[in-house]
């Protein structure tokens, strides 16, 4: 049995029905780990000691109980944008390069309680601020498909480390595509859930209006089992929603012919490479065939899509990541001459440079004459939008389209080019604005056997039909 490519269900299976233990299968993933992840550089963090404990404590209950909980022994890692308490958690940046949380994200307490083992915490861009991984502030990750390629980003070490059977499955964040992205990049299926459908609660915040967690898999079950462990209301996050949680498992295999799914003009447009086109028309066309109906819908405000986007998570950004300040957390720099001086070093030591620029973007789009031209403005395009969404979902139940406009790209081609990474993020930034959910699948190759992802985006808590195609398509494929 190759330990290592085991999905949830399987994994799970193996140590109910003594083929392997918890402890065996994640001393399985620590070799893998060590002897994979030096070209890879998926991981930060170890949590070795977490890790093995649980698997242990696992174990126990498996010689006791035959009902052992969801995901009693999956080895599970996380980004390292989630707090982990006796665990060091850096967000990708030097100005939490030996931070050592005192609490645990709500996300993660959640898979721990259902059995899951914490085997370490995952690279990703500085605060989450990137599109490729390669501004975290500690290595680049590289793309277990074609190792001279970026994973996608910000969460570039959760995609790469399932693709490279290094975890069964990993908590993403998405502000603007982050888990669909790499997803798309890594040939997986990354999940962001509707805003407030999982807690934030020890998430570092980048954009909080715009934040989510979700999971990144191999398979759409495994993204189905994993959202209903973490999803439901939270005291401790006031924006979770104090709404039941379906079972998403059990409504994966109920029927998709007769589902209305809409196609937008405004994602096949300009720039859009025609080898993921025709992919995406290819998918397009077993839905057709698995008895969907595909309907014609238009999204007007798409084109204004990424210069809100920009403002309103630079602006979020910039009043966020004033917490770090060398008082209360992480890094303080040395010998400084006074109060104002030491703020001053520590903050341009600290931060990278993408997330300096994204600073002085939001102080600047916040700041007292320039707020109702840039700031606010976004915030009426980010209406508009969401009107666009709502509108499209009077006529049908979904929406597909590309995740992205071309497949991963080369380490090093667009980090000179701030304006050419945003620009990539147009599929995505969409769905956190309106706050509705959305999917990455594969759904083909390129010709330079580059894996290639379709989004389906659904209404406002409605991830069960969201799930439900997925898992349709990929069964059909
Ligand atoms: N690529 C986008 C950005 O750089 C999205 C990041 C994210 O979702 N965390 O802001």
């Amino acid at each position: 049995m190759n330990l290592t490519g085991l999905t949830i269900d399987a994994a799970r299976a193996a140590i109910s029905q003594g083929k392997t233990s918890a402890l065996a299968l994640a001393e399985a993933f620590y070799a893998k780990i060590d002897s994979d992840d030096p070209k890879i550089g998926a991981y930060l963090i170890l949590s070795k000691e977490r890790g093995l404990e649980k698997a242990s404590e696992i174990d126990r209950l498996a010689k006791e109980d035959d009902k052992l909980p969801p995901l009693a022994g999956v080895p599970v890692a996380i980004k390292d944008v989630m707090v982990t308490k006796g665990v060091r958690t850096t967000a990708g940046s030097k100005i939490l390069g030996n931070y050592v949380p005192p609490y645990d994200c709500t996300a993660v307490v959640r898979l721990e309680a259902a059995g899951a083992v914490v085997l370490g915490k995952l690279n990703c861009d500085e605060f989450a601020m990137g599109s490729s991984n390669e501004n975290s502030a500690f290595k680049p990750v590289h793309n277990p498909r074609d190792l001279s390629r970026v994973p996608g980003g910000s969460s570039g070490g959760s995609a790469a480390a399932i693709a490279a059977d290094m975890a069964v499955a990993a908590l993403g964040s998405d502000t603007g595509g982050s888990i669909r992205q790499p997803a798309s990049f890594c040939g997986l299926v990354g999940l962001k859930p509707t805003y407030g459908r999982v807690s934030r609660y020890g998430l570092i915040a980048f954009a909080s209006s715009l934040d989510h967690i979700g999971p990144l898999t191999k398979t759409v079950k495994d993204a189905a089992i994993v959202l209903r462990t973490i999803a439901g209301r939270d005291p401790m996050d006031s924006t979770s929603a104090e709404l039941p949680v379906p079972d998403y498992v059990a409504e994966l295999d109920k029927p998709v012919k007769g589902l209305k799914i809409g196609v937008a003009k405004e994602y096949f447009g300009e720039g859009l490479e025609a080898e993921t086109r025709s992919a995406i028309e290819t998918a397009i066309q077993k839905f057709a065939a698995m008895g969907c109906e595909i309907v014609n819908v238009s999204l007007p405000h798409t084109k204004y899509a990424i210069p809100a986007y920009y403002l309103v998570a630079t602006a979020e950004a910039s009043s966020n990541l004033a917490r770090f300040d060398g008082v209360r957390y992480g890094l303080r720099v040395k010998g400084a001459r006074s109060l104002s001086d030491m703020y001053r070093r520590t903050r341009d030591e600290g931060f990278g440079a993408e997330v300096k620029r994204r600073i002085m973007l939001g102080t600047y789009a916040l700041s007292a004459g320039y707020c109702d031209a840039y700031y606010l403005k976004a915030q009426r395009v980010r209406t508009l939008l969401t009107g666009d969404f709502e509108d499209a979902f009077k006529k049908v139940d979904l929406i597909v389209g590309p995740t992205c406009p071309t497949p991963a790209f080369k380490l090093g081609e667009k980090v000179d080019d701030p304006l050419a990474m945003y620009l990539a993020d147009i599929y995505t930034v969409t769905a956190n604005l309106a706050g509705i959910p959305g999917i990455s699948i594969p759904v083909g190759k390129s010709k330079d056997n580059l894996p290639i992802g379709m989004q389906i985006f659904g209404k406002h808590f409605d991830e069960s039909t969201i799930l439900r195609a997925a898992h349709a398509y990929e069964k059909a494929a």
